[in-house]
């Protein structure tokens, strides 16, 4: 680690790199040599510590110039840093309660410096648990409209959205992973593939044989690829996403670009999913799991409807970029025709996010990472049914993903595979 350049940052190093920036000092408060640090990185990319000094804590977090989950062989550039910085300040001007607020950036070191949140946890721990989170649904959805409405061109001027789509071009490294590992890998053999085995052999070799399926997973990554309709969070799961019973708070941007909404809402759907199929494997001591699996996709169908209304409210209100001109509509009938248009523009969002959450639960049973929620099921004979629930839900989604005409119809389906 030359002065001045790229090192990564330890226990021993960041409370003197922390020391020199004013405000973290002034959060932390007391003597330096006091701050304690704990590296609690639990996802699979990068560097996470936590700093608690005499007055306060802050979190830190370190690209490294490769994918922690595999090692070094694995190279990823630091500079996804500099893209989840900039979703997080694009997020922080849209929904500032909804994410940890900013204290520093360094794109030298690929770090940022950020609120600590406490006492929250992962969202994905609390649905593992049991919990309640009665505020989620309202939260994630207003997280989801309104980073999903105003970056897109019903807000922007057409120079800014094309601006800021520019600069998200250049996290082609982390879109790749996504086009490889959502949409690819679990539809062909590859080597990070795994599964739960000798259970779930058959069912691997049938998905990559299922020439419906596979087209219709092309034609979603196509549009993942394609379409550069809104700045996406890119990795909105279960795991992106710190609650308390009364906050929800969205982490961990660095997959951001310009890409379809219904990935974002499809990320949120599909591992709300995974997390109802994997309640009866959490049942145990006297607990049948049953009520709070119906918990789980009660909060799907609400997601989905505010998400919906609050969506169309936003663009009713304040559609105000260069799609869809003002002004164009306001005969009598051209407004009646715009209104039964936005209907119809939020029903192919709402297959658009069936068909992403399809692939996002796939990717999680038959790809290289995997969930805790079905991971934490110890038997794997137990932990395969839970799986194979999940698959059957994951590829109708994809391939009849049009079929659906509300919520309800996918949870029934859901509740009937249970
Ligand atoms: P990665 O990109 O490697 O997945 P994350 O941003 O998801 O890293 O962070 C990894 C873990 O660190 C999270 O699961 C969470 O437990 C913890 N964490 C990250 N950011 C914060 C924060 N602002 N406050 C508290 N904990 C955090
Ligand atoms: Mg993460
Ligand atoms: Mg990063
Ligand atoms: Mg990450």
């Amino acid at each position: 680690g030359a002065a001045g350049g790229y090192h990564p940052l330890d226990g021993g190093t960041l409370p003197d790199y922390l020391a020199k920036l004013e405000n973290c000092a002034s959060i932390l408060g007391g003597n330096p040599s006091e701050w304690h640090v704990d590296e609690v990185g639990d996802g699979n990319l990068n560097l996470v510590f936590i700093v608690r000094g005499a007055s306060g804590s802050l979190v830190a977090k370190q690209a490294l110039p490769y994918v922690r989950l595999v090692g070094e062989s694995w190279p990823l550039p630091l500079k996804r840093a500099f893209f989840e910085h900039e979703a997080l300040i694009t997020q922080i001007d849209c929904v500032p309660d909804l994410v940890p607020a900013v204290h520093h950036y360094d794109d030298v070191m690929a770090l940022t410096v950020m609120e600590h949140l406490t006492p929250h946890i992962i969202l994905r721990k609390g649905l593992i648990a049991g919990n309640l989170y009665p505020k989620l649904a309202e939260q994630i959805s207003e997280f989801m409209a309104q980073t999903l409405f105003k970056t897109s061109d019903l807000y922007l001027s057409a120079k800014e959205k094309k601006q800021r789509n520019a600069v998200f071009c250049d996290n082609d490294a982390l879109c790749k992973i996504t086009e490889d590992l959502v949409f690819t890998d679990p539809y062909r053999v590859a080597e990070l593939n795994r599964w739960t085995s000798p259970q779930l052999d058959d069912t691997a070799a049938r998905f990559r044989n299922d020439a419906e399926l596979k087209v219709a997973v092309q034609s979603l990554k196509e549009a993942f690829m394609g379409r550069a309709e809104a700045l996406i969070h890119g990795d909105l799961h279960s795991g992106s996403i710190m609650v308390t019973e009364t906050e929800t708070k969205v982490i961990d941007p660095e997959f951001a670009f310009y890409g379809p909404r219904g990935f974002d809402v499809g990320a949120v759907i599909g591992n709300l999913f995974l997390a109802y199929f994997s309640q009866p494997g959490h049942a145990g001591n006297g607990q049948d799991r049953v009520a709070y699996g119906e918990w789980i996709l009660t909060q799907i169908g609400e997601i989905w409807e505010r998400f919906q209304s609050r969506f169309l409210q936003l663009w009713e209100s304040q559609g105000q970029g260069d799609a869809y001109v003002a002004g164009l509509f306001e005969e009598l009938d051209s407004a009646a025709a715009f209104a039964a248009y936005r209907r119809t523009y939020l029903q192919d969002l709402f297959h658009d996010s069936l068909g992403f959450a399809g692939a996002k639960m796939i990717r999680r049973i038959l790809g290289l990472a995997h969930v805790e929620d079905l991971e934490s099921i110890e038997d794997p004979d137990r932990r395969a049914a839970c799986e194979t629930k999940a698959l059957a839900l994951g590829r109708i989604l994809i391939v009849d993903r049009k079929t659906y005409e509300n919520m309800a119809s996918v949870i029934s389906y859901a509740r009937q595979l249970q």
